[in-house]
């Protein structure tokens, strides 16, 4: 019998999953409310497609936090070599980046997600774009919103890959929250991950400074240090330093009502050495002058010390290299989740099999970032989103 399978959302996991299931020989047809497919994948690539990480795998598993061990069967099957492997198919090479990250030749994603759409052309795959998916009807069709008209799909599996709720104009925007909450799907609320965070910053600052990267520095936070670089913006901060930590600063902020990070403006100078160097005879020059000339620190990150240090102890070479070897910063609240990498929360695993199948609705699967787990940037999003979504047509094939 010819199975009909409707997948729901062309982004990356929809992708791999109507993939998996072309190559098995089983018939797709893939909707999404957008005119074309891809369009978050096509912004990831905007500033370098990160599309795995080439840390060791143990490491690189933890990286999913608590819900490592759930995700790790999935990730055990799509690998980031088979992510590589998989691109080297498509006729696009990746090389590893300085960081360890893995990027495609080029970096950009539009030569992989035009071969990828040729290839699943070719597989046999029909695609229906401008076409929104709004819940079920009758006899569990499947309601899709057109430019004129409601169109009534049935199909034998339906496959959910409707992303998270950052960057909506891309076409995830979780208008599937409430559809599949009506159905009695437990969802955990979506939440803003990998996301700047709002500081009151003085008008000295906004002025002059927001833009501005900030290089090179540690930041810590509860029992995490880390090394990297953020960005200055005219509300607080962002960039991906920050997204590093955002999952705990979010998490700190909603228990807190804030939270204070520590900067080390200097990781490379010991606290003694900086100490000794900034309690030498200046003359004339300024505090700023003398840091500048003997330390290097200038600009928007030299201004975060003046910004934190009370004026009365600007001239006091201790207290100002206490603050450079451990900047406080308070963080008021993430930015808004429509600004956000990507979300954290979503369809709970606890509503899932294995298959990744809906124990509510038989025949309905999940994958990719709608599913409620979370990673910092560097890959593992995207690793995941593939993981689950080969998952998920491996799980209809079983099923089927
Ligand atoms: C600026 C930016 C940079 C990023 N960079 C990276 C990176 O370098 N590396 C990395 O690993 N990750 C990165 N990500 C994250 C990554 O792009 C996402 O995690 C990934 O695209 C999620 O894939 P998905 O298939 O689950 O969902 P999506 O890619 O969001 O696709 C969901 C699809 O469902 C469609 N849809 C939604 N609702 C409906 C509906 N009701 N009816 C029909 N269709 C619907 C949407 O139009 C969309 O096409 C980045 C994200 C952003 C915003």
């Amino acid at each position: 019998m010819h199975n009909k399978i409707a997948i729901i959302g062309a982004g990356p996991a929809g992708l791999i999953t109507a993939e998996t299931l072309l190559k098995a020989g089983v018939q797709v047809d893939i909707y999404d409310s957008m005119p074309s497919a891809g369009r978050k994948f096509l912004l990831a690539g905007k500033g370098g497609l990160n599309l795995t990480h080439s840390e060791g795998y143990e490491k690189f598993s933890s990286r999913y936090g608590d819900k490592r061990d759930i995700l790790k069967p999935y990730l055990d099957n799509f690998t980031p070599n088979d992510l590589r492997a998989w691109a080297k198919e498509l006729g696009v090479e990746t090389f590893i980046g300085s960081s360890g990250r893995v990027f495609p030749e080029g970096m950009g994603a539009v030569p992989l997600l035009d071969a990828w759409l040729a290839r699943l052309v070719s597989l046999g795959a029909v695609f229906h774009f401008r076409y929104r998916w709004v819940g079920w009807g009758a006899d569990n069709a499947l309601r899709f919103a057109t430019k004129d008209k409601e169109i009534l799909v049935n199909a034998d599996a339906v496959v959910l890959t409707l992303g998270g709720a950052s960057r909506p104009k891309t076409g995830s925007d979780a208008a599937w929250i409430p559809i599949l909450k009506a159905r009695g799907i437990e969802v955990n609320p979506l939440k803003p991950s990998n996301c700047g965070f709002d500081i009151h910053w003085s008008e000295h600052i906004k002025k002059n400074f927001a833009g501005s990267p900030i290089k090179t520095l540690t930041l810590s936070f509860g029992k995490k240090t880390q090394k990297g670089e953020f960005i200055l913006t005219e509300n607080g901060v962002e960039g991906s330093l920050i997204y590093a930590f955002s999952a705990e600063i979010r998490d700190e902020i909603e228990t807190k009502g804030n939270a204070e990070i520590r900067l080390d403006l200097l990781p490379d100078t010991a606290a003694e050495k900086l100490h000794k160097t900034l309690s030498q005879p200046r003359g004339s020059r300024s505090m700023s002058s003398f840091l500048k000339k003997r330390t290097g620190l200038s600009g928007a990150k030299a201004n975060l010390i003046w910004e934190v240090l009370p004026r009365e102890e600007w001239n006091d070479p201790a207290k100002v290299s206490s603050i450079i070897k451990s900047l406080p910063l308070k963080l008021i609240a993430p930015r808004p989740i429509e600004e956000a990498i990507s979300s954290a929360g979503g369809v709970s695993f606890d509503a899932l099999d294995e298959n990744l199948m809906l124990h509510n609705l038989p025949g309905v699967f999940c994958a990719g970032e709608m599913l409620d787990w979370e990673a910092p940037t560097g890959g593992y999003l995207l690793t995941a989103c593939f993981a689950t979504g080969q998952a998920v047509g491996n799980g209809i094939l079983a099923w089927l």
